[in-house]
């Protein structure tokens, strides 16, 4: 019987979910997995969603028992595992079938993958899903690229069970070939930076100023009922309340952090295309070196640990608190310029606000603030959004707390690398004459790369340095 409306493949923690949350919207769906009593367990287990779930043994079976033209998601390990479905299930397909790679590929691949179909059939969409298990389930946020039209066949599953704010679906087309998972892997780079900044905050609060976990869990909590409303904070006080045998959860977690590679992408990305995002850099940079413990602990026995603790009333929650604002929006500020490179690089077009609004709801970076950062790309998305008025306003509210956040962390061996890197990427763009002039000077005198001067039109011009240069 060929009457399921999609088809998937990949019942592992995000494609059980999603396939229960496609159910539920009404949309009868075959669903495949490698081990196969994954399958039969998952439609047992399935409860009310049962009759809307058609598990099949084999890739023919799945591909017979979806409505033509099919359409099916792959919900598997990125990477290699992706490339061999895609060549078991294209001898089965149609050409004007469809697969969706819903995994966290890499946009590289994406655009191979692509570019490959276009050649050899069937159609071909990525898309980037983000919001965990719980958003699989109950409506995550979705970033899709490839053909417009196969986005619009589609959409109307997608649009179903994606996340909602104030009703407008969180699932939206992004362009062409890899705009989809390209801009998912700036959002999990953004979640790397927000991520970070937070930990870094906690820092300050648990070793600069002996706060219990407790009382950084109430602190987080008062904040998410203001500007810095977001999931991440929600779930930062929710860690710091937890306990275990008595003790916070936090303080038997070793602080080793672990990573999947999407932060790591969109720095490489981001340096490829020379786009400024060093928030988001030191977010990553600090998780390698958090893998580095033994090393730490050595540096630690010869240099001995800082002097973290921090005279009372240096510092106070308000002035974390714009700290984190500030950090923040600077941090947004540098990935959506990362976006605008990418968009004119690879001639995406990508939509600023479209993004900004599909990231509202259902995705791990969820906030208040991204729906303010919606209406000023709506407003003009060509300014970037240091330079909006509204965030012109909250910076110029917030920046003190976070320059003087940064100098106490600095004075007193408190590491803050990604807010350090947000202030200094700050000042940077407030810097009308910067010293890069110098840089020039250098570059002429070893390797007589020449410089423009600022009285004088003309490119490729030299200095002075006669018999001195190199
Ligand atoms: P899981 O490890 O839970 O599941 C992996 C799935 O892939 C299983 O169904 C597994 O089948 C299948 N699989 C693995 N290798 C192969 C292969 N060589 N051939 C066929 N099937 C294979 O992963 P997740 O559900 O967490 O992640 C799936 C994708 O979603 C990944 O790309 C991930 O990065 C992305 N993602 C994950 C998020 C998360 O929060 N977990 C959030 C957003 C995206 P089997 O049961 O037989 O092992």
């Amino acid at each position: 019987m060929n009457d399921a409306n999609i088809g998937l493949i990949g019942l592992g923690t995000m494609g059980a979910m999603l396939a229960l949350n496609i159910a539920e919207k009404g949309f009868k769906i075959a669903v495949f997995n490698r081990t196969t009593a994954k399958t039969h367990d998952f439609k047992a287990n399935a409860g009310d969603l049962a009759p809307m779930i058609v598990p099949t043994d084999t890739l023919a079976d799945l591909v017979a028992a979806i409505k033509p033209p099919r359409a099916i998601i792959l919900m598997v390990t990125a990477g290699a595992p992706v490339d061999e479905e895609i060549e078991k299930l294209r001898p089965l397909l149609a050409k004007d079938d469809l697969i969706i790679d819903a995994g966290n590929a890499n946009f590289h691949d994406t655009d191979r993958r692509a570019a490959e179909a276009a050649e050899k059939g069937p159609h071909f969409l990525g898309m980037g899903v983000s919001g965990g298990e719980e958003g699989a389930r109950h409506g995550p946020s979705i970033m899709g690229g490839g053909d417009k039209a196969d986005w619009d066949r589609v959409s109307p599953i997608l649009e179903a069970i994606s996340a909602k704010h104030d009703g407008t679906p969180c699932a939206t087309w992004m362009g062409p070939g890899g705009a989809g998972h390209f801009v998912k892997a700036v959002h999990n780079g953004i979640e790397y930076a927000d991520m970070q900044m937070i930990a870094e905050i906690y820092g300050v609060m648990r070793d600069g100023m002996g706060m219990t976990a407790a009382a950084i869990a109430a602190v987080f909590d008062d904040w998410n009922k203001g500007p810095l409303q977001s999931y991440l904070i929600e779930i930062s006080a929710a860690v710091a309340k937890a306990t275990d045998g008595g003790k916070p959860m936090l303080d038997v977690i070793l602080d080793k952090a672990g990573q999947k590679g999407t932060g790591r992408w969109t720095v490489i990305e981001a340096q490829q295309l020379a786009a400024a995002i060093p928030v988001i850099e030191a977010a990553v940079m600090a998780r390698n070196v958090s893998g580095s413990l033994d090393e730490r602990k050595k540096g630690e026995a010869v240099f001995g640990a800082a002097p973290q603790v921090l005279p009372k009333g240096l510092v106070t929650l308000k002035a974390l608190e714009q700290a984190m604002i500030a950090g923040k929006i600077l941090c947004y500020a540098q990935g959506f310029a990362l976006i605008v490179a990418a968009s004119k690089e690879f001639k995406w077009d990508l939509p600023l606000p479209a993004i900004a609004r599909v990231w509202r709801e259902g995705c791990i970076i969820r906030s208040t603030m991204l729906n303010d950062m919606a209406t000023a790309l709506e407003e003009d998305a060509s300014r970037g959004l240091m330079l909006a008025p509204y965030f012109v306003g909250h910076l110029k509210a917030s920046g003190p707390g976070l320059r003087s956040v940064v100098s106490i962390g600095a004075a007193h061996g408190l590491p803050l690398p990604a807010l350090s890197a947000g202030l200094a990427w700050f000042d940077m763009m407030r810097t009308g004459r910067s010293t890069a002039n110098m840089i020039q000077a250098q570059r002429d005198f070893f390797g007589a790369h020449g410089f423009e001067r600022l009285d004088k039109p003309g490119v490729g011009l030299h200095g002075p340095w006669g018999g001195h240069a190199m």
